[in-house]
């Protein structure tokens, strides 16, 4: 097998050899960004939203755009293999600055590094998912490299025999410590609206245009906790995962405790995408 290819700063080189330095911020501070974009087929996904969404993280941080959209293309686009279904992951930080001091440094160059890895494009295995107060701090829509929080939610998960972890603040649902978060409520597709305490999910704005495009009734609203406790079904998205049902909140089976009929149905609309994304039809 050749050895995985990776970006750093404007070179290319097996994932192995990139190297940087104790002195980045990203790893002293956390303070970059990220963006995790799938490919199908070798063609990455959705990769304009991606783009525009590392625009507005980049911008939150006041951080410059290191390359441009026909860059990045160029650059992602080299890293994925013809034809593979795969996962691109980029990391912009602010840089190395020669001392540790959290006030933005005068002059650094940021850090940037991509490289890709296998998706599994498979069928979803159903989750299991608790809920959980939101922990985290107050600036979800950005994709910041920050990620404490989220790592200590889904350990706890995975240690209670579960999958995910749904976020609760004040009482409503914001999003999954890895995902965004839909409900089923007495047939309405019911997901939070876009704000602060939730990331503007690429996957999520697809399936609500799926969902729309079958005619189903759609509503991004509050989505109460109490209202997921009695959805019919409940969904988790993220690029790498697509579209999961929920089959178990809190030790409680969601709906008859199997995956629901319109997650069928959306499902199985998000791969006929796949396949003609694909160029397989
Ligand atoms: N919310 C959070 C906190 C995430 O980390 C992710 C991505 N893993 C998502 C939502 C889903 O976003 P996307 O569909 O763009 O992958």
């Amino acid at each position: 097998m050749t050895e995985q290819l990776a970006y750093l700063n404007g070179e290319f080189m097996p994932l192995g050899r990139a190297k940087i330095s104790v002195l980045d911020r990203g790893f002293l501070f956390g303070d970059g960004v990220y963006e995790v974009i799938p490919a199908y087929g070798g063609r990455l996904f959705r990769l304009d939203q991606h783009l525009e969404r590392l625009d507005h993280s980049l911008r939150a941080i006041r951080l410059d755009p290191p390359l441009t959209h026909s860059q990045w293309r160029t650059v992602l686009q080299e890293l994925v293999q013809e034809g593979a279904d795969q996962s691109v992951y980029l990391q912009i930080t602010r840089g190395a600055a020669p001392k540790r001091d959290h006030a933005f440094p005068s002059r650094t160059r940021p850090t940037v590094v991509a490289w890709a890895t296998p998706l599994d494009t498979g069928p979803p295995r159903p989750a299991r998912v608790l809920t959980h107060e939101d922990i985290r701090w107050q600036w979800c829509h950005i994709k910041a490299i920050t990620l404490l929080a989220n790592v200590l939610l889904r350990q706890e998960a995975l240690e209670k025999d579960c999958h995910e972890v749904i976020l609760i603040r004040d009482g409503k649902v914001t999003e999954g410590a890895a995902s965004n978060v839909f409900a089923v409520i007495d047939g309405i597709v019911v997901t939070p609206a876009k704000g602060r305490h939730l990331l503007p999910g690429i996957t999520r704005d697809f399936v609500l245009e799926l969902a729309r495009a079958e005619n189903l009734p759609v509503e991004e609203r509050d989505l109460r906790a109490g209202e997921l406790a009695q959805a019919g079904e409940i969904w988790l998205t993220s690029s790498t995962r697509e579209l999961v049902p929920v089959i178990e909140l809190d030790g409680n089976p969601v709906g008859d405790g199997r995956p629901g009929p319109l997650w069928h149905r959306l499902y199985h609309r998000f791969q006929d995408y796949k396949r003609a994304f694909r160029g397989e039809r």
